[in-house]
């Protein structure tokens, strides 16, 4: 990138947009970190309220390592998380 090509018109649009994507990404952290907190209660909720309906599955991952899994058919939380 050559700093020298770009007039005032240019730089002025680049720190706009640095300014406007750092407060559009601070926001964005703020909601996920909301959102996280909320799935959290919820899942708290489940735990107790769903009449759990556990199911055995196996899942691979890489080529020799297969995993069993034990979740709710109902509310998909893992048998181990309860
Ligand atoms: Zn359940």
């Amino acid at each position: 990138m050559n700093y020298y090509t770009h007039n005032n018109d240019d730089i002025f649009l680049l720190i706009k947009l640095k300014k406007q994507l750092t407060q559009e990404l601070v926001q964005m952290k703020l909601d996920i970190g909301s959102k996280e907190n909320t799935l959290n209660e919820v899942v708290k909720h489940l735990k107790y309220a769903c009449k759990h309906d556990f199911e055995t599955d196996y899942v691979c991952s890489g080529l020799e390592n297969i995993q069993c899994v034990k979740y709710c058919k109902h509310c998909e939380l893992n048998y181990d998380s309860i």
